[in-house]
């Protein structure tokens, strides 16, 4: 069954209030953190990644950080897609604007995808989900980069040996304001410090630790 869209009239007021509570309830949320839960659906056209991801919840009643799972977990699929590599992690990332969120009778919106290898052996997941982002600026209606979410199933890379720029600088370097990921990177390959140096850069970081196990699982070639 695919979520009631469009919701009805105020749905994501009461949504709002909830994720109040909710965010409240989270030790590393603080005062305004509070976003309304503008996690919609990415459309009912937009079925791919998402129907793939089973993803549908109850219609109208998502708290922000359902939303945030939501996203995430979408994330973690699109990660199965990666050419499994013996010296990288296989990563998903995805775009969203949830700026739609603060109106009632809009969705928040995919905006872009990437995973580890897409494109070029040397890709990284967030890194062509930048690429593609940038693309859409130029093919259609820009899109402040600041309401955009950026999620990953793995923190973002401070270090990395296939190109010279790192992830965690092409995101602060994007402008994206926000990023979601589920498991911090393990000291296999680098000393990963990306949600530090973001949070320094004053991005909004979190992260969903009660997806890490399935992030671990895609990646457990590189962990045994
Ligand atoms: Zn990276």
């Amino acid at each position: 069954m695919r979520r009631r869209w469009p919701p009805p009239p105020g749905w994501w007021r009461r949504s709002s209030r909830r994720a109040d509570r909710a965010v409240a309830a989270d030790g590393r949320a603080g005062p305004g953190r509070q976003e309304p839960a503008g996690g919609g659906p990415a459309g009912a056209e937009r079925a791919g990644p998402e129907a793939a991801a089973g993803l549908e919840t109850a219609a109208g009643l998502e708290t922000a950080a359902g939303a945030d799972e939501r996203w995430l977990r979408m994330a973690v699929e699109i990660s199965r897609r990666c050419p499994p590599s013996p010296s990288a992690f296989s990563v998903g990332a995805v775009l969203v604007d949830r700026s739609a969120g603060l109106a009632a009778d809009a969705s928040a919106r995919v905006l872009a995808t990437g995973y580890s290898r897409e494109l070029d052996p040397r890709d990284h997941a967030e890194e062509v989900a930048l690429r593609r982002l940038a693309q859409h600026a130029q093919d259609g209606p820009p899109v402040p980069a600041g309401s955009l979410t950026l999620y990953s199933s793995l923190e973002p890379c401070s270090a990395r040996a296939s190109r010279p720029r790192t992830c965690t600088e092409l995101i602060i370097e994007a402008g994206i304001r926000r990023v979601v990921f589920a498991w911090r990177e393990p000291e296999v390959f680098v000393d990963c410090e990306g949600a530090e140096i973001m949070r320094r850069a004053g991005l909004d970081v979190v992260e969903v630790p009660s997806l890490a196990a399935a992030v671990r699982a895609v990646n457990a070639h590189l962990l045994a």
